[in-house]
């Protein structure tokens, strides 16, 4: 049997891991495997929120934890017999994939079946457009050359907050353009007025229903105008805009693209999965790619489930979420500190929460924390969402002492 994969960002390599102990897989890619783009942004974060406040050693440690996992990626393929293949690929017809390399070379693969991972591209209104110097995307951080003085960040989500608290942290004064009239996350509706209010007192200026319509680059800087007409100016501009699949880029019809449980579309063997399926979060693209490759193979017709995936962002702190709390039908929750657990004493850091929300029938139903290492502290929750536990299951769980992985149980023994 034989697959082929379109793209080898996180969906891509998931799939190839996951097939290529059962078919020939082939992995196009127009980047090496396992390239990320947000990587870039995870590393800065990580590093200004850890004190690091050196523009060529934060380009340095990005390069290097790129280079890190590219290689890792490439040795776990090569040990599968994973075939990459580089350059942009194209359906052609439900079984075949067309693919062009960088010297416009073409070639065309016969498949069983054809895993589409090739993302998503920035939905920009059509005036917005990165020019890679004073206007920048998230993925484009390393093209600083100098920390700012001054940035506009224009559209929220979690790359809105995510880039305010990396450039606040670094020196720059923040401009923060938000299209509604508060910022909001979307991964945690629940926790989007802590952590702008973190934001402020880190001086970033948010201005809300501030909708961009254009944006010029200068030789001295960015300047913005709003739907308002307000202008607002900077240094650089920094755009945190959502993502679309593009369909027609790598040849899916349009009527075609609707998709099973598995990804699977209205052509038979050609699967849509990660962000060229729906961009939520590369955890929900491998989940994604893994079930599809497998469905491919016929070795399981078990569908992803993602609904038992821990979402997070941010950090120093961290905001993180899973399943359902009582604003989306949960029964109940009960609010707990950080500062309920030893570990945060430990830190030396007991600022931040968790909220444990609960079923009909006491079953653990979802959980948000904002914290240091908030996504570690809802694994718990995912385990218990998973096994169908109820609170006194979880509640008699105890974890290593003093971890913040205590924190769940914490709060199940509250009830
Ligand atoms: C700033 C930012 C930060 C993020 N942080 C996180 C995070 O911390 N955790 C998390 O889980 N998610 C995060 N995400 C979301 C995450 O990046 C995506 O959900 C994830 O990358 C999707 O994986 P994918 O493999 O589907 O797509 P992608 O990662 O976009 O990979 C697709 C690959 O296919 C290639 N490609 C495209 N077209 C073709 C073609 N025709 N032929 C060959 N190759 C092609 C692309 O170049 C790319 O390499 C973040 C997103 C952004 C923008």
């Amino acid at each position: 049997m034989r697959i082929v994969i379109i793209g080898g960002g996180p969906a891509g390599v998931e799939a190839a891991r996951a097939a290529a102990p059962h078919a020939t897989v082939t992995l196009v890619g127009d980047g090496p495997p396992g390239a990320w783009g947000p990587l870039v942004c995870r590393v800065w974060l990580a590093a200004v929120v850890a004190g690091e406040r050196d523009i060529v050693a934060l380009g340095a440690r990005a390069a290097r934890a790129s280079a890190g996992w590219q290689a890792r990626c490439a040795t776990d393929l090569a040990a599968l017999d994973v075939e990459p293949l580089a350059g942009r690929g194209r359906l052609d017809g439900p079984g075949a994939v067309l693919v062009e390399g960088a010297d416009g070379a073409q070639s065309r693969l016969e498949a069983d079946a054809v895993i589409i991972a090739a993302g998503a591209a920035l939905a920009l209104p059509p005036d917005l457009a990165p020019d890679g110097e004073r206007i920048l995307t998230a993925e484009d951080l390393g093209k600083l050359r100098a920390v700012p003085t001054s940035a506009l960040v224009v559209g929220d989500g979690p790359t809105g907050f995510e880039l305010c608290h990396t450039l606040s942290l670094l020196g720059s004064a923040v401009t923060w353009l938000v299209p509604e009239a508060a910022p909001r996350s979307g991964i945690a509706p629940e926790v989007d007025g802590y952590l702008t209010r973190l934001l402020e007192r880190q001086s970033v200026r948010v201005v809300p229903n501030s909708r961009v319509t254009r944006l010029a680059a200068r030789l001295e800087g960015v300047s913005a105008v709003t739907a308002s007409g307000e202008r607002h100016g900077a240094e650089v501009a920094l755009l945190a805009f959502g993502r679309r699949p593009d369909h027609t880029a790598v040849g899916m019809p349009a009527d075609k693209a609707t998709t099973d449980v598995y990804g699977q579309t209205k052509l038979h063997g050609v699967y849509l999965v990660g962000d060229a399926l729906a961009p939520v979060a590369a955890s929900v693209a491998m989940a994604q790619a893994r079930a599809a490759a497998l469905h491919a193979v016929r070795r399981s017709s078990e569908p992803a489930d993602v609904n038992d995936i821990v979402l997070a962002f941010m950090e120093g702190p961290q905001a993180a979420k899973i399943g359902r709390l009582t604003t989306e039908g949960a029964v109940g929750s009960v609010t707990v500190a950080l500062a309920d657990s030893l570990a945060a004493h430990v830190m030396d850091a007991t600022e931040g929460f968790l909220t444990l929300a609960w079923d009909y029938g006491g079953r653990v139903a979802g959980a948000v924390a904002v914290a240091p290492r908030a996504a570690e502290i809802l694994a718990p929750v995912a385990v218990a969402r998973r096994a169908g536990m109820r609170l006194e299951d979880l509640a008699a769980i105890y974890g290593p002492h003093p971890s913040v992985s205590e924190l769940a149980a914490i709060a199940a023994r509250q009830m």
